[in-house]
């Protein structure tokens, strides 16, 4: 390598924190504005009403100046208290993140994992709940998207399971990755509490934690007394005054970039939003279909219906994802994701592993450029693929 290729726009192709639009960027460089009264008091009703609209019709809406993991720790405060059982689905990395939050709020976590490369099995989620002494578990934590493993769990499935046995554990699902990406629908899916984030695809810097809840949720707010009120999400759903949305002085530049985000979303219409990122994720797998047959590339999902469309994980081996990573980004000024939580922290074999974010303000030419970037590395590195990767993308690209 001696001419280095890497100046001109750089890309950070990973799963979160993603691609800021300039709207975004320009909404958000402003001087401080007035916390008292005006613009920002006006925008937060109309704001709120377009978060639960993507949500697909959410009831209420609480923002938490924090990332996905005071998410978290914000949706489980609400309807936990200490002792009760939760039941945490693990597909990936983030499913034992959400019960490690969990167990820290002194909860009885159970687990079910469904290891790195699989969806949720229904067969062993319904024994487990048939299973359930006195129908004791109070919530079922399930990952829509685990960023790590990069599938995408059947909602919907989970939802019949809990009501085929009757039971009346509330039903919390994790879109941090999903929302604004993969389709989510909160009211026809029966999902009782969702958290998601700022940072990917809602294509705004890192640090508004959302928690979206419906009547049920509400009700189990009531009965176990939220412990902590900073994270209590009465005030900031019923907020008697400008800063009891957000326990404090308001995210003022954050919300300015996300009302922007917000917008773009509605411009370009929620149900394109969501084509364009399918239509987008299909070309990344055709291309590394292609690839796998000559080489070690291989997409960590095997069944398409189970992939994300947000993010794909991809197994390389030995330290190809590494160095391909290091390479990328040296030279072609495309920064790829770490491989999580498939081996070990440590583990000599992490280095086999990469991840592709495809969240939010990605388009045909960023996903094209990427997967050319990766040829080009895998040609730089001696990496061997099988042929028509690139002209199977474009073909997608091409069909729309
Ligand atoms: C990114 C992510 C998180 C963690 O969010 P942070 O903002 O890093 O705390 C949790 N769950 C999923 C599915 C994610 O993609």
């Amino acid at each position: 390598m001696n001419t280095r290729l890497a100046a001109g726009r750089s890309y950070l192709a990973i799963p979160g924190p993603s691609v800021m639009p300039d709207r975004v960027l320009r909404a958000m460089h402003r001087a401080a504005p007035n916390i008292y009264e005006g613009a920002l008091h006006d925008m937060m009703s109309p704001l709120l009403d377009d978060l639960k609209g993507l949500a697909g019709g959410a009831e209420e809406c609480a923002i938490y100046i924090a990332n996905g993991h005071g998410a978290w720790e914000a949706a489980l405060c609400n309807v936990l208290a200490p002792g009760d059982r939760v039941l945490a689905l693990a597909t990936g990395r983030f499913g034992h993140g959400w019960a490690e939050i969990a167990a820290g709020l002194d909860a009885r976590v159970e687990m079910l994992d469904f290891g790195q490369r699989a969806t949720v099995d229904i067969a062993r989620l319904e024994a487990a709940l048939a299973a359930d002494p006195g129908q004791g578990l109070r919530a079922v934590l399930l990952t829509h998207v685990d960023t790590a493993s990069s599938v995408r769990n059947d909602v919907a499935a989970v939802r019949a399971a809990l009501d085929a046995a009757d039971h009346p554990a509330l039903l919390m699902v994790d879109c941090i990755a999903s929302l604004g990406c993969d389709r989510f629908e909160m009211a026809r899916w029966g999902v009782d509490v969702m958290v998601a984030g700022s940072q990917k695809g809602l294509m705004t810097p890192p640090g508004l934690g959302f928690v979206f809840f419906n009547a049920r949720a509400k009700a189990r707010r009531g009965a176990v007394g939220c412990r902590s009120r900073y994270w209590d999400w009465r005030p900031r759903t019923e907020p008697a005054r400008f800063y009891e949305y957000f326990g404090g002085t308001a995210p003022t530049h954050h919300l300015y970039g996300l009302r922007e985000a917000l917008d773009m979303i509605a411009e370009e219409g929620r149900d394109d939003v969501l084509a364009r990122h399918a239509v987008l994720a299909r070309a990344i797998w055709a291309c590394f279909e292609a690839w796998g047959q000559g080489g070690p590339a291989e997409l960590n999902i095997a069944d398409a219906a189970l992939r994300s469309h947000a993010v794909t994980a991809i197994r390389i081996g030995a330290d190809h994802g590494a160095r391909l990573r290091e390479w990328t980004e040296k030279q072609t000024g495309v920064t790829l994701g770490i491989g999580l939580g498939m081996v070990p922290p440590g583990d000599p074999a992490e280095g086999g592993f990469f991840r592709i974010g495809h969240m939010g303000h990605v388009n045909a030419h960023m996903v094209l450029g990427t997967l050319a970037a990766i040829q080009a590395g895998f040609e730089a590195l001696g990496i061997p693929y099988g042929p028509g990767g690139l002209d199977a993308a474009a073909g997608i690209c091409a069909a729309g």
